[in-house]
């Protein structure tokens, strides 16, 4: 189905592959589950306070409810495949968190390259929060809003 075709036919996700939440939902903040693969993992939907993400079975692909989900962070540095961001926007910017497993670990106030799903540059990003979970960064940068859902990697 045209889900997995994109995928399939690029190896890069586009957004015709995923579930996108609303515009009043990014503007309360919501994880976005980049995976849509059918592997047997499911540490994220264990990691939610909210039981907002469920699956249908342990190989199916995971599926966030956007109206639960608080954005609290807690699943981005818990997946494995490092696909999971929360995408909140505020005042014409959107913050984006994401996990980071290179070095060097930037510091809140740095400046770095918001980089998109094919690691092409697209803006330059302001990191804003600087947490570790696990062997995981977990890392918030601010960029204009018109870049939401397109950063998902940074080069410092
Ligand atoms: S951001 Fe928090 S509330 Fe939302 S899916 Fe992840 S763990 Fe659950
Ligand atoms: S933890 Fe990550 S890779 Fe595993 S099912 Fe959840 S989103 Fe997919």
């Amino acid at each position: 189905m045209n889900r997995v075709k994109t995928y399939e036919q690029t190896g890069i996700l586009a957004l015709s592959d995923l579930i996108l939440p609303s515009k009043k939902q990014l503007e309360k903040g919501v994880a976005i589950l980049e995976c849509i693969q059918e592997i047997p993992c499911n540490p994220c939907v264990d990691a939610c306070p909210v039981h907002a993400i469920s699956m249908k079975d342990i190989n199916a692909p995971p599926v966030n409810n956007y109206d639960l989900c608080t954005g609290c962070t807690r699943c981005v540095g818990i997946c494995p495949g490092l696909a999971i961001f929360v995408i909140k926007i505020k005042q014409g910017k959107a913050y984006v968190t994401l996990p980071y497993e290179f070095l060097p670990i930037p510091k809140v106030g740095d400046t770095v390259r918001g980089l998109d799903r094919a690691g092409v540059y697209q803006t330059d990003a302001v990191v804003t929060r600087v947490v570790r979970q696990g062997k995981t960064m977990v890392i918030t940068i601010e960029v204009p809003e018109q870049y939401a859902l397109e950063i998902r990697n940074i080069q410092v």
